[in-house]
């Protein structure tokens, strides 16, 4: 059986686990999740990229939106704001807050994450073991400049949600993660893995966070196995979202072959870039990146196992 890892954020990593669930059914596929997006709101601990993948595997995933739940309702987040009592940026539905809820509840209770998310897990099935990055508080920070040139650190869900990613961004600081420890069980499944994949995940706030974490960069570099990432960025913008200014921010150009040398050849072994992007395949194959151009759009789940499938063929290519 082929043991796959996957290092995910939210919507990119949860939407290509899909695909890889499609490619290859019988795969034991392990998820290394980001945690750097975690925010505490209203006393909850929010947990929204490990969240996205659980519904979005699970089947409780609003599918337009690509985050939250499925019909949903927002009565608690209307008493809040009655009472004054906000973020009121920061969308939690009815039916999301029960997650948070049982969350904070087992934490309080002295459960790490690692072991809230698995048994938050039994409930939502969702066909791979998902596990945090790490069991320690891990905070993305953004450094941005006001309107008066003045500069301060916000957390991550201030600058991308409330600010769409609008303020001019000077750093990304993934806070607590030099002291952070790798979850139990994710050096081990690195070590035992037949492959590595990054999705189509925002390569600083979701990729770039996990790598962060002491011990994760090292082992994936030396599993001796191959290495495959995926483009999120199709003809020199993110397919969704706004990866363009955090990359912006920490120096490197948008385009699929500028993030491939980002990852660098020291961790990675293959790139796939997008067709539009085939231009930019000789540019990573000198860099000693093994590089295909297919398509890279996730319209739906048949596209994206063909993605997968292209990532694992990739591997196999890598290996021989
Ligand atoms: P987030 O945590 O919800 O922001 O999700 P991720 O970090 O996992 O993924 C975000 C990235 O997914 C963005 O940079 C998008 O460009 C990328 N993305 C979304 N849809 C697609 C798609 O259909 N194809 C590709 N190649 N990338 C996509
Ligand atoms: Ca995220």
């Amino acid at each position: 059986m082929r043991r796959i890892v996957v290092l995910a954020g939210g919507i990119g990593g949860a939407r290509f686990l899909r695909g890889l669930k499609q490619a290859a059914p019988d795969a034991e596929i392990t998820v290394i999740g980001n945690t750097g997006d975690d925010i505490h709101l209203f006393g909850l601990k929010v947990c929204p990229d490990l969240d996205t993948v659980m519904y979005t595997l699970g089947g409780g995933i609003h599918e337009e939106q690509g985050w939250g739940r499925a019909g949903e309702s927002f009565a608690v987040k209307e008493e809040l704001a009655a009472y004054g009592v906000g973020p009121e940026w920061f969308r939690l539905g009815d039916r999301d807050f029960a997650t948070h809820i049982v969350r904070t509840q087992m934490l309080g209770a002295g459960y790490p994450l690692s072991a809230v998310t698995e048994a938050l897990c039994e409930r939502w099935q969702p066909g791979v073991r998902l596990l945090p990055m790490s069991d320690d508080r891990v905070e993305t920070h953004v450094v941005v400049e006001d309107e008066d040139g003045g500069r301060r650190a916000v957390h991550f869900q201030e600058y991308w949600v409330r600010h769409r990613a609008a303020l001019p961004a000077h750093a990304v600081v993934p806070v607590g993660a030099e002291q952070a420890k790798p979850a139990p069980g994710v050096l081990e499944a690195i070590a035992e893995a037949d492959v590595i994949l990054f999705p189509p995940s925002n390569p600083v706030v979701s990729v770039g966070t996990i790598l962060a974490v002491p011990g994760i960069r090292e082992a994936v570099a030396e599993a001796g196995v191959p290495v495959v990432g995926l483009s999120p960025l199709i003809g020199g913008a993110p397919v969704r979202g706004m990866a363009d200014k955090v990359l912006a921010a920490v120096g490197v150009e948008s385009t699929a072959a500028a993030v491939a040398l980002h990852y660098g050849s020291g961790l990675i072994d293959g790139w796939l870039v997008d067709g539009a992007d085939a231009g930019e395949v000789a540019a990573v194959e000198e860099a000693g990146i093994r590089c295909r151009a297919v398509p890279l759009l996730m319209t739906d789940v048949d596209a994206t196992a063909a993605m997968a499938a292209a990532a694992l063929e990739l591997a196999e290519e890598v290996r021989a």
